[in-house]
Order: structure tokens, then C-alpha cells, then sequence
């Protein structure tokens, strides 16, 4: 394990307080949530790793790009400077800006897409696949079988596995599959990478077949960095090589600025088809706004066109790697229990192994993830048996992992605030005999883990 860490490539010109709270207030605010973490007031948290979505800081560049906002109706130079930014790092010919990721995902699965189509991708992403669903489209999770085992070590476990693809495409035939949804790296499976490899190989099996490939790009940066330092061959190459070599092995993307776009808000779709492009321009203007702005002021246009810049410097992308890593191997080095191999943009804890003695029906990650905010004020969020909700007999989903996902803002937290989190949990699992699970208060019938209420076994 190397045990060197890079230190932060930038200095702090403005400062936000966070809340330092007391145990006392800690336990008034965590009941008053129902023992939910999504359900906290923000200014009662003193760490927040919920999301590493629409949470990054940005730089003092993209803040006075702000200013330099062209709020035109039509033709804002914003929209140039976005359009170039894409060209430029990406690649693709023709760039529509959305108010966010999914705004793109819409547009995309409604052009493509054709009742009783199949879409194949390396495991699904909510909003995505329920667009493609939407569209009369039946998704195929095509990912390698390792990305499946939360204790095996694979160096690109966010791979497509080509034999999965080939069976698609000999039992429905390429003309049912308008697209392959290729995520770089895969959020689902714990920020794993794809290899550039299995890329070019995705590429030229579809292209045999006349099927596009379209990358969900939205985490691509930590990806290209992932195989900078993993793939032989890439080591001397920069960021925005491999991001391009990595984009000329599809024909367009889905993009969230709010990950690697390095903004709090914005999206962009990416295509190099004409016709495809005509098609998304004239319904960009019913679902988003013109096609210069899609749904984004000219000011967040300009943020977001210098984030992407800045998201390609080495220094940036691989010390936000770094912290992820820090914190994972922290907590590896004390015996906790994590997903391995650490991924991109978040370390998860396997609840199960953490708490075995609480059942998986006394949600022992929603107890984790209550607990941890109560020993010391870090929020984070749970990814098991509360969030895969029930069936329609009314049981119980019981997914295989039953996690806790600790995720890393970008730019906006130290080592210092790593290791409180660090220090944090090794004391929960020093004390963990002692934890008990939780029992429903209130349960809504879809998407229970953002609303859902409990209180403590006994
Ligand atoms: C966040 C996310 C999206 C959707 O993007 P939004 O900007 O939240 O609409 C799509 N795919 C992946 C992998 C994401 O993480």
C-alpha cells in the first residue's frame, strides 16, 4: 500500500463555517429526522458525504465567469465557450447544454429509442434507466460478473462483459438495440472504471453491428484517471488525451455537470450524428429551452465550461482520487469492512460484516449511517435494504449489499475532515456489540429511503 497522499493543489480564498454541534444537539436533531439522514436540516451537519452530486466547490476562475454571464435569449457567447470546452476535451461534433444529467438522458432515450427495444449497459443508474423504461426500452445489465462481489479486486471492475453483449445481440438482434449506455466509471458498482481496452472492444462489436455506443460521461475525468495509473500504455499520456481517445470509441454522451463538470447545476448532451442532432435540437426547445442554452442561465454555461478545464488538470483529478483512496485505506488498515477496490468517488461500508449481529430487516446500514452522524456529525447515506424499497407482494427487497456509501465532494473538504471521519467510524466499529437496528415509523410506498422515519430496536 503506499502510504504517501498528495497534498491539496489548491489554497482556500473563502470560507464557509459548518455546524459544530454537541451530542445532545446531535441526538435532538437525528430524532427530529426519524433516524433518516436524508432528512437532516444541512446546518445541523458538520461533514457532508451524501452526495458528491451538484456539492463541488468551484474556483475563483469559474466564480468570475459568473460575472461574465451573456444572458441573451439566443446565441449567448457562454454557449460558444461550452460548445469549444466539449469540442475541445470530448471531441463530439454537436453539444446541446440541459438543465442537468437527466435532462440529456430524456432526449436521448425519446430520439433513439423505439417501443420493444433493448438497451444493454454496465448496470443501470436511476434516472437513466428509467428514461430508457419510459420509452418502451427493456434494460440488459451487461457489466463483468466480478463487479458483483464486493471483496474482489479488479483493476476495471466497471467493464462490459463482450460474451453478455454478443448474446444480446444474437437473441434479439442488432436492429432491437439502438444504443449501448456505457457509464464511465459506474456509480452503482462503487465508482469502478472501464478500461480503455474494453472500450475500443465495445466499440468495434457494435460498430460490426451498426449500434451506437453513448457513454453516461458524468463521472469521465476519474475514470481517464483510473487508467492513466492502471493500464499499461497510458502512464505518460495526459487527462485530455485519454478523455479523447476514450470519447472516439463512442458516437456521443450524457453528460452531468454536477459530478466532473465541477458545477453545483448543468448537464449537456453530446452527439456527432447530424440527423441524430437535428432531432435532439427540436426537442431540446419543448423540454429544456433554445438550443444555446438548454434549460442553463449563460453564467452557469461559463461555470461550467471553465470546470471542465479545470476537471482535466492531473494535479486536481488525482489528488481527488487520492482522498477517496486516503479514506478507504484508513479504514481498510483499522479492519473495517469496505468495498474493494476503492473507487472514484466514494468509500462504502459493508454494513452487513460491520453490524452481523443486526438483521438485514433491522437495517443495519440505516443504523450505521444514524450512527455515525450522532458519534460525530458526518452524514452520509444508505444504500441497502431501505433504498431497494419492497415487491409487489409487499416483501422486502434484500439486495446483497447492504451498504453505507461515505461520498467525497470535490475541492471541498481536507485530510483533517477525512480523518474525523476515519477516527469516527473506527470507534463505531470498536463499540459495534453494543449497536442495535431500527423499526419503520413511516414508510411511503415508492422511493421509501428519502422519507422514510424510524426509531431505535430497543
Ligand atoms: C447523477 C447521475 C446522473 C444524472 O445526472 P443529474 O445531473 O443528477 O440529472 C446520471 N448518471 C450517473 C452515473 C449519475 O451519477
Amino acid at each position: 500500500m503506499d502510504t504517501k497522499y498528495m497534498a491539496e493543489p489548491y489554497k482556500i480564498k473563502m470560507v464557509e463555517p459548518i455546524a459544530v454541534t454537541t451530542r445532545t444537539q446531535r441526538e435532538e436533531a437525528i430524532r427530529r429526522a426519524g433516524y433518516n439522514t436524508f432528512l437532516l436540516e444541512s446546518e445541523d451537519v458538520y461533514i457532508d458525504l451524501l452526495t458528491d452530486s451538484g456539492t463541488n466547490a468551484m474556483s475563483d476562475q469559474q466564480w468570475a465567469g459568473l460575472m461574465q454571464g451573456d444572458e441573451s435569449y439566443a446565441g449567448s457567447r457562454n454557449f460558444r465557450n461550452l460548445q469549444k470546452a466539449v469540442r475541445d476535451l470530448f471531441g463530439y461534433k454537436h453539444v446541446l447544454p440541459t438543465h442537468q444529467g437527466r435532462g440529456a438522458e430524456n432526449i436521448l432515450s425519446q430520439i433513439a429509442i423505439q417501443p420493444g427495444d433493448f438497451v444493454p449497459g454496465n448496470m443501470y443508474f436511476t434516472t437513466t434507466r428509467a428514461h430508457q423504461e419510459l420509452n418502451g426500452a427493456t434494460f440488459r445489465d451487461i457489466i463483468i460478473e466480478e463487479a458483483h462481489d464486493s471483496t474482489l479486486d479488479h483493476p476495471f471492475k466497471g467493464n462490459i462483459d463482450l460474451a453478455k453483449l454478443q448474446a444480446l445481440i444474437d437473441e434479439v438482434g442488432p436492429e432491437r438495440i439502438p444504443y449501448i449506455c456505457l457509464a464511465v466509471t459506474v456509480n452503482l458498482a462503487g465508482g469502478q472504471p472501464v478500461s480503455m481496452q474494453n472500450m475500443r472492444e465495445v466499440y468495434s462489436l457494435a460498430q460490426r453491428y451498426g449500434i451506437a455506443v453513448m457513454f453516461d460521461a458524468t463521472r469521465c475525468v476519474e475514470n481517464a484517471c483510473f487508467i492513466k495509473h492502471r493500464e499499461p500504455g497510458y502512464q505518460d499520456k495526459t487527462i485530455p488525451q485519454i478523455l479523447q481517445e476514450m470519447c472516439s470509441y463512442s458516437d456521443g454522451c450524457t453528460m452531468s455537470g454536477k459530478k466532473d463538470g465541477l458545477v453545483n447545476i448543468g448537464g449537456f448532451l453530446a452527439l456527432n450524428d447530424d440527423d441524430l442532432y437535428q432531432k435532439a435540437a427540436s426537442l431540446v426547445v419543448v423540454y429544456e429551452g433554445m438550443p444555446t442554452y438548454g434549460g442553463m442561465a449563460g453564467r452557469d454555461m461559463e461555470a461550467m465550461a471553465r470546470g471542465l478545464y479545470e476537471s482535466v488538470d492531473y494535479n486536481y483529478i488525482a489528488h481527488r482520487l487520492e482522498q477517496v483512496r486516503y479514506l478507504g485505506d484508513r479504514l481498510a488498515a483499522a479492519g473495517v469492512p469496505i468495498v474493494k477496490p476503492i473507487g472514484g468517488h466514494a468509500v462504502f461500508l459493508d454494513a452487513r460484516k460491520f453490524y452481523p449481529h443486526i438483521p438485514q430487516d433491522h437495517f443495519p446500514a440505516q443504523a450505521l449511517a444514524a450512527n455515525l452522524y450522532l458519534q460525530s456529525g458526518v452524514r452520509s447515506m444508505e444504500r441497502g435494504i431501505v433504498s431497494a424499497g419492497r415487491d409487489k407482494n409487499g416483501n422486502h427487497y434484500c439486495p446483497k449489499l447492504e451498504l453505507v456509501r461515505l461520498t467525497i465532494p470535490r475541492r471541498v473538504y481536507t485530510y483533517a475532515h477525512l480523518d474525523v471521519v476515519a477516527d469516527s467510524i473506527i470507534d463505531l466499529y470498536e463499540e459495534r456489540d453494543a449497536a442495535h437496528g431500527l423499526k419503520f415509523v413511516y414508510e411511503a410506498p415508492v422511493l421509501r429511503f428519502f422519507t422514510a422515519r424510524f426509531e431505535p430496536m430497543s
